[in-house]
């Protein structure tokens, strides 16, 4: 049995196929994840990290190639089954928060838990619980607009976490703060990652940010190159 999280195969894509204006942005990607393995994906803007989270995550398909999460083939499979082992087994972070603004941050990592079946009471502790890790639960009660960018980045961490995904997908997590908030905040994402053994594949320029991750594969001319 393999422990692997994630792993794509011969994972090729294009915009605009067989147009004149093609762009190939993934040219044979390959990559695997073990368990609890946290791996920094480095391009520069337009490389194609967007494109290729979005296929590792189930947002979007690739031209050729194979996507399997925590051990489910998921080539070919059915948007019914992409989206549960979405829901159950991906996290996603972006660059911008992408909170619900009429509610505040406990209810913001809530909501994801009941739309999966979890009791209220259980939910809202585990909200309480991730917010304590990663130190703002004194602004549980608090809508976005009332949290500062760094604070409004950690609720959206244990968003992407509230359902326990084994998998988690970052953007640029940290790429809209100053830089000594997104250190800080790199740190306690880092912390929440390996406290709970999670797999997580991180873009970021930052190569100080990504120097503090297991490995560095860099997306060039459509291929992940070890650095
Ligand atoms: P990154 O996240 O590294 O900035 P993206 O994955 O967003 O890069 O985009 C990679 C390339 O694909 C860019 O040249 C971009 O313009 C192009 N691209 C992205 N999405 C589309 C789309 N829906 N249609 C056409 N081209 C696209």
């Amino acid at each position: 049995m393999s422990s692997s999280i994630l792993d794509l195969n011969g994972i090729a894509k294009s915009y605009n196929l067989g147009k004149p204006n093609e762009v190939q942005v993934l040219r044979g990607v390959d990559l695997t994840l073990q368990a609890g393995e946290v791996v920094a994906l480095v391009a520069p803007s337009g490389a194609g990290k967007s494109t290729l989270l979005h296929i590792a995550g189930l947002l979007d398909t690739a031209d050729e190639g194979r996507v399997r999460i925590a051990g489910e083939d998921m080539t070919g499979a059915s948007d019914r089954r992409r989206t549960r082992v979405r829901r159950d087994d991906v996290g996603f972070i972006y660059q911008f928060h992408h909170l619900l603004p009429e509610f505040t941050a406990l209810e913001n990592i809530v909501l994801p838990q009941l739309a999966n079946g979890t009791p209220r009471k259980a939910a809202e502790d585990r909200a309480r619980n991730l917010l304590e890790k990663v130190g703002i639960l004194a602004r549980a009660d608090h809508r976005p607009a009332a949290l500062s960018g760094g604070e409004q980045q950690r609720v959206a961490f244990c968003r992407a976490l509230a359902n326990a995904p084994a998998l988690l997908l970052a953007d640029e997590p940290t790429g809209n703060l100053d830089p000594t908030t997104s250190d800080q905040v790199f740190g306690t994402l880092m912390e929440l990652v390996r406290d709970t053994g999670l797999s997580a594949l991180i873009a970021t320029h930052n190569l100080e940010l990504a120097s503090r991750m297991d490995r560095q594969l860099r997306l060039e001319d459509g291929q992940l190159i070890s650095l």
